[in-house]
């Protein structure tokens, strides 16, 4: 087994960069080659299920070639299997450390924060590489405006978005940039969690002193990220209250953040959410088509991705509300082009963004789409598809239109009745079938005219 996984180690080494070598396939160890089933040890549920997704293929072509050079025949393909192993954790370390070989595995510590000197600000947030479109324009203002003086007019600033929209980012941003112009500033930086659990913490040793210090003496900036995680827990938010107006009368400045916006999280306090309100709201919405390349194209240029602008332009359009996500699929594509020794280009981005499309139609387009599609390549109007009348000219586009919103959308015949002006399940049964028929028979203008369709709805 070692020496199999020795040979395919050297193989794999040379079609991918040392940095990815060592950051994902170094930590891992085959345990055991059973079957058609290949076993790896990870150190962690998340680098399996990373590894597998994006290498797995790679790898187990690397393994199986190894072993056939090794004069073993395994069966193809191979699946990839893991089993967490916690002792794999030690080789970040000394990877990372390789100056200090014996200290303890890092546990609870996320390995992408990499906490700056004084405040445990992540590093790799800055306004620098933040991208300013319309979505965030409001929030980015904000937070410089907050950032250049702390404390001043818009306190507290409350950051509302989404999930992967920026709103972590931008508050680092802020604190680092008071940092930077005053490196003195007592800043924290904390997750509500966070600040619940060492609240908890503090609370079991008998230091809830020290905690209130640290928290309302101690702070000239508190940045509190994720807000609404004190959703129904009383007893912080009372401790978070009086914090939040300590820091309030001594003119500290306070930034939270949010997925939602304050009044709708479940169980806050009225008081809280009226403080809240009493300062600058600003929210960050999913960003537009240009902010996203821009993004795409920041993101390539810090880590050295060489990105074609047709293959940005085509992500940006896929992924459309988290950056998080856009930015996930560019490192991923990268490693994925870098293993397989070729540029991103368009076949790759679409290999890996295929199962993304499907959802992102599902999602985005509603049988009312579908509906005004039909009508303008077929020219009449909405009341006409959703009518009574049985001319060829409407009836034919009404069971188009019935069947895409079927076969796309999966909409029940029930609920497709309905949205055709109330008719029947059965009739709404028939049109499908009956397109559904001429399409197997490739009829010409029923496969040209839905062709048609679906492209202007962008499936
Ligand atoms: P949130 O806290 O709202 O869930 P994050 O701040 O963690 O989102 O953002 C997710 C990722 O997207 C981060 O890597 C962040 O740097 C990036 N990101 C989000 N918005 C932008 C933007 N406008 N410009 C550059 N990067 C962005
Ligand atoms: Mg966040």
């Amino acid at each position: 087994m070692q020496v199999l996984w020795k040979t395919t180690l050297e193989s794999l080494r040379e079609h991918i960069s040392e940095e990815t070598f060592q950051s994902l396939i170094r930590p891992i160890e085959l345990a055991s080659l059973e079957g058609k089933t290949a076993l790896f040890r990870v150190p962690n549920t998340f680098h399996g299920e990373w590894v597998t997704a994006n290498l797995g293929d790679v790898i187990s072509d690397a393994l199986c070639a190894a072993a056939e050079d090794l004069g073993r025949e395994i069966p193809r393909p191979l699946e990839i299997a893991f089993e967490v192993d916690d002792s794999l954790m030690d080789r970040f370390e000394i990877e990372e450390t390789p100056a200090e070989p014996a200290k303890p595995a890092r546990a609870s510590v996320a390995p992408s924060a990499t906490p700056s000197a004084a405040p445990r600000l992540n590093a790799k947030y800055s306004f620098d590489n933040f991208i300013v479109g319309p979505s965030n324009q409001l929030a980015h203002a904000a937070s410089v405006g907050v950032a250049k003086a702390p404390g001043s007019r818009m306190n507290p600033l409350v950051i509302c978005g989404e999930t992967g929209l920026g709103k972590t980012h931008l508050t680092n941003a802020i604190g680092r940039a008071i940092y930077e112009a005053n490196p003195k500033a007592r800043i924290i930086y904390l997750s509500a969690e966070e600040f619940t659990n060492e609240f908890l913490l503090a609370l079991r040793n008998q230091r809830a002193d020290e905690f209130h210090q640290r928290f309302r003496r101690e702070c000239d900036v508190l940045l509190m990220d994720d807000i609404q995680f004190l959703a129904e827990r009383e007893r912080t938010q009372e401790v978070f209250f009086h914090t939040f107006n300590t820091l309030y009368q001594e003119g500290k400045q306070i930034v939270i953040t949010s997925d939602v916006y304050p009044q709708h999280i479940p169980g806050m306090q009225e008081r809280l959410v009226s403080r809240f309100e009493a300062g600058m709201v600003a929210d960050v919405q999913p960003p537009e088509l240009d902010t996203r390349v821009a993004i795409l194209q920041k993101k390539a240029e810090e880590e050295g991705i060489d990105l074609d602008p047709a293959v940005a332009d085509f992500l940006a359009r896929v992924v459309k509300n988290n950056v998080r996500e856009l930015e996930g699929i560019l490192i991923r594509l990268a490693v994925k082009a870098e293993l397989l020794g070729r540029r991103i280009d368009m076949e790759l981005a679409r290999d890996a963004t295929r199962s993304l499309i499907v959802e992102a139609n599902n999602t985005a387009t509603t049988v009312e789409d579908i509906q005004k599609a039909v009508c303008a390549y077929f020219g009449i109007r909405l009341s006409d598809l959703k009518g009574k009348r049985r001319h060829r000219a409407v009836s034919f586009p009404r069971m188009v239109a019935m069947y895409l919103a079927r076969q796309r959308l999966g909409t029940s015949f029930p609920e497709l009745g309905d949205r055709f002006g109330g008719k029947d399940h059965t009739t709404v049964m028939n049109a499908v079938r009956k397109i559904d028929r001429l399409v197997e028979e490739s009829d010409e203008q029923v496969v040209a005219s839905i062709e048609a369709i679906e492209r202007r709805l962008g499936f």
